[in-house]
């Protein structure tokens, strides 16, 4: 049963008697869509935090993985790890991304990608990231266990949690960064699955106290433009800023391989993005109502992503 039926002509007491003639025909309403529980959100992210800072090779990072993988399985989800050696300036390293698949209606449907980072830098006292690395991470988690709970979509989702985005040396050059993302992005390429994910959405310091999402210009054009549109229909334009800057991001090797992809993010946090890549990058400087517009805004984006987005358009 679903609202269309009813604007097609159905009466209300046709719609009662449907709903009431027998075990399994549902309510008279439409399926609801996902909803995002904030405080749930929020409750992730002090959990990251608690880990304490989250850098390559930290009991934190595996200890990070692990609270992945338990939270995705109570929220009905299956998760996968995947585990790869990344050649740093500082040596081989063992990572390792965690995603989950939300399977479609139609089991031929393309692919969405929604995804995010959760390490944090190396060699920075007291750095936990809770925006950078925890916010999206927070927001992920609770996005996956929204959208599992309100059941499958048109089409196929896999919520991936990427590692390895920090650069190992204090500068971010060349490819000491973006580690995770770019071992995904190569595998989907290799084996031909790349040609069938029809967009790549990023979450990356969407926690800010002080929300101001910019137009990142490396990101397609038209996901900009829809995502922004999603944001006016909910009320909530001034989720976006003015200002537009290239960001390299986990979204490029997926840009690379390409995919259509946007990378959500706030750029300016604290005065001068004081906070970035310091120890002021706490819960303080964040809140659960950023977490809750970033939420809103993507699953308000998402139905016409899926209705509207096709590639090559
Ligand atoms: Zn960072």
């Amino acid at each position: 049963m679903t609202r269309t039926a009813f604007l097609h002509g159905l009466s209300f007491f046709a719609l009662l008697a449907a709903a009431s003639s027998g075990p399994g025909c549902g309510r008279p309403e439409a399926a609801p869509g996902p909803a995002l529980d904030a405080a749930n959100a929020w409750k992730h992210l002090e959990a990251l935090v608690a880990l304490g800072p989250r850098p390559p090779k930290s009991p934190a990072l595996e200890a990070t993985r692990a609270y992945l993988e338990a939270e995705l399985a109570r929220a009905g989800l299956t998760p996968v790890r995947e585990a790869f050696e990344a050649s740093t300036p500082v040596g081989t390293i063992a990572l390792a991304n965690v995603y989950a698949d939300l399977a479609a209606t139609n089991p031929a449907a393309e692919r969405v990608y929604l995804a995010t980072h959760f390490d944090t830098k190396l060699g920075i006292d007291g750095f936990v990231g809770a925006n950078d690395g925890g916010s999206g991470t927070a927001l992920l988690l609770e996005l996956a266990r929204a959208m599992k709970a309100a059941g499958p979509r048109e089409l196929a989702y896999r919520f991936l949690f990427l590692d390895g985005e920090e650069a190992t040396r204090a500068q971010w050059q060349g490819e000491d960064n973006c580690y995770g993302s770019r071992h995904h992005a190569r595998a989907l390429v290799k084996s031909g699955e790349a040609a069938r994910v029809r967009a790549f959405v990023l979450l990356d310091m969407v926690g800010d106290r002080e929300l101001g999402l910019l137009r990142e210009t490396w990101s397609d054009r038209r996901l900009n433009d829809l995502f922004r549109a999603a944001a006016a229909r909910i009320g909530d334009a001034a989720l976006f800023t003015n200002e537009a800057q290239p960001i390299e991001d986990d979204h490029g090797p997926f840009l690379d391989a390409g995919i259509p992809s946007i990378d959500l993010i706030d750029f300016e946090y604290g005065p001068a993005n004081a906070y970035w890549h310091t120890r002021d990058d706490s819960l303080a400087h964040c809140s659960q109502e950023s977490l809750r517009r970033v939420g809103a805004l993507v699953l308000a984006a998402l139905p016409t992503l899926e209705r509207e987005f096709r590639r090559g358009r």
